[in-house]
């Protein structure tokens, strides 16, 4: 399995769920930098959210 790294506006390399932060809003969860708060776009938080360090 390939795994795909999202770098934050902030210069954070966000790779597992945990590096993100889950905000309850609405219907979907909404997916944030664990570091600097910034949204992480939907289908990249929906690919992180599978990545789990082993
Ligand atoms: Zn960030």
């Amino acid at each position: 399995m390939t795994s795909s790294t999202y770098t934050c506006q902030c210069g954070a390399r966000l790779r597992y769920r945990q590096d993100m932060e889950r905000r309850p809003g609405g219907r979907h969860a909404n997916w944030v930098c664990g570091d600097c708060g910034l949204p992480v776009p939907g289908g990249v938080a929906q690919r992180l959210r599978h990545q789990h360090p082993s």
